[in-house]
């Protein structure tokens, strides 16, 4: 089966201004920390304060830029772009930076908008064809608009503001500024970082301000625009802004040594580790998390139910995200290409498999089987995250309802499927607590199918799902302490 293409970009972006420093090479530098957030297509754009200047292609960071690519770029403001397409969407045409040839400015856009539908009426009222353009292209001309009407960049953005329905952090490189800008609900991170020796860094995530050398100072506000020049730092609040970060971020997207909210990505996931084996503990030789991004969740299943943690599925490090592929079919073969498992430790265990998500559900049945195979006697799954059943249209393109196996299936059926022996899922309220803030500071919206910002006309592609009964664990399994 192939999935219908589905436009959007969820990506990572990074931005510095800094006299004296080589821009472009220091983007390079934190686009190759934020490659898990877009591995279709990476670009930068350069001003030296009088010119832009930009390279961008197809592939993996490694191999979109070379010394030369790089020496080219001169100047010292740059911002970079890393993009993630699940499908469909992975043509050179949309690759970011957005700019126009001779443009005045650049545009890299990390986020989605799920209706464009005013945009668009604008756009067309003001005679500008969309015909093919992205969210995120829509967004550059409704600027440029402005901009060719003599507005200031700034203005030019805060009037266009009003037009981007959904969830956006993005930068603006300008011949002598640069420019960064976040949704009212902050739902993508985006963090500002002083780099040493004077100017800025704005990313994506903190892990990429460390790569760098930067200080981290504070995250980019809901609805802020943070502008970057010569005279220093300036902060305009174009709208009042709601702090509603997308939890999947803790969950999966994020680089654990990153901090979001003030909260180390790495611990969170432990404690969610931690609440899940106090929800749904198992008797079990070993606690086997999925690598990599299941691993601290692992460490704290395996602290907290005293059953010794055990890495006995090898990754292969040069096999990139298995989602990332656009077509279902070549998703499952990625499984096993990418996930070895160790014989000599499975031989006749009864494991549990951590994993911290399961969306469609095609990853974890194949990775169960491996198990097996191997020789493991019983797999016990658990998931460190709530059962996700409604689509993301955010920037992380979770797919649609009709594709998320916990829409579709109850725990009893989704274990069949799978051929666990046992599954759980982390709770809601476990999930929230073990991040140890607030829900009224995340968006939740592909567990709870609440959307803090406007989905538009996706409203319609929704139904609303009850919460499942937990799974009857049979008794002999669970853990007797
Ligand atoms: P699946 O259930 O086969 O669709 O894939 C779920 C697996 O993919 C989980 O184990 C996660 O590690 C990973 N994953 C979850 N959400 C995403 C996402 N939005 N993009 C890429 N990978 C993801």
């Amino acid at each position: 089966m192939l999935l219908m293409p589905r436009p959007g970009e969820k990506c990572g972006i990074f931005g510095v201004f800094g006299e004296g420093f080589e821009s472009a090479r220091l983007t390079y530098l934190g686009l190759w920390s934020l490659q898990h957030r877009g591995q279709e297509s990476s670009g930068i754009a350069t001003s030296n304060g009088k010119k832009i200047k930009v390279h961008k292609k197809q592939g993996l960071v490694a191999h979109v830029y070379n010394e030369n690519d790089i020496e080219k770029l001169k100047g010292h403001i740059s911002i970079g772009h890393n993009r993630y397409s699940t499908s469909g969407g992975s043509t050179l045409k949309h690759n970011q930076p957005v700019i126009q040839k001779g443009g005045k400015f650049a545009l890299s856009h990390n986020g989605n908008l799920p209706s464009v539908k005013k945009l668009e009426r604008f756009l067309k009222s003001k005679k500008i064809d969309v015909t093919g353009l992205n969210d995120s292209e829509m967004m550059f001309e409704a600027i440029n608009y402005y901009l060719q009407k003599d507005f200031s960049i700034e203005k030019a953005i805060s009037k266009s503001y009003q037009l981007f329905t959904g969830v956006f952090c993005f930068l603006v490189l300008a011949k002598d500024k640069l420019i960064a800008v976040r949704d009212r609900y902050g739902i993508r991170p985006l963090s500002l970082g002083a780099l040493n020796g004077g100017g800025f860094v704005v990313a994506s995530e903190t892990c990429a301000l460390d790569t760098v050398n930067a200080t981290f100072l504070r995250e980019v506000n809901p609805g802020e625009m943070l502008i970057m020049d010569e005279s220093g730092l300036k902060s305009i609040q174009i709208v009042k802004g709601t702090q509603k970060l997308d939890i999947f971020e803790f969950v999966y997207f994020a680089r654990p040594d990153s901090k979001i909210l003030g909260k180390n990505v790495y611990k969170v996931r432990e404690n969610f580790g931690y609440e899940l084996a106090s929800e749904s503990p198992v008797d079990a030789d070993l606690v086997i998390p999925i690598p990599d991004s299941a691993i601290p969740a692992g460490v704290g299943y395996s602290a907290k139910s005293g059953i010794p943690l055990s890495l006995a599925l090898v990754k292969n490090r040069y096999i990139h995200r298995t989602f990332i592929r656009p077509e279902q079919h070549l998703r499952k073969r990625d499984v096993q290409l990418k996930l070895n498992p160790i014989r000599e430790i499975l031989q006749g265990k009864s494991v549990i498999l951590i994993d911290d998500s399961i969306v469609r559900g095609n990853t974890i049945g194949g990775i169960v089987k491996i198990l097996k195979n191997a020789g493991a006697s019983h797999v016990h799954v658990r998931v460190s995250s709530p059962e996700v059943k409604y689509p993301d249209f955010y920037g992380i393109d979770t797919p649609t309802q009709k594709e998320l196996i916990a829409a579709n299936l109850s725990l009893d059926q989704i274990k069949e499927q799978i051929g666990a022996d046992s599954i759980s899922f982390l709770s809601y309220e476990g999930m929230i607590k073990a991040t140890g803030l607030p829900e009224k500071h995340f968006s939740t919206s592909c567990f709870s199918g609440v959307y803090p910002s406007d989905i538009g006309e996706k409203k319609k592609e929704i139904v609303n799902i009850p919460p499942s009964k937990p799974l009857q664990i049979p008794l002999k399994i669970l853990s007797s302490n």
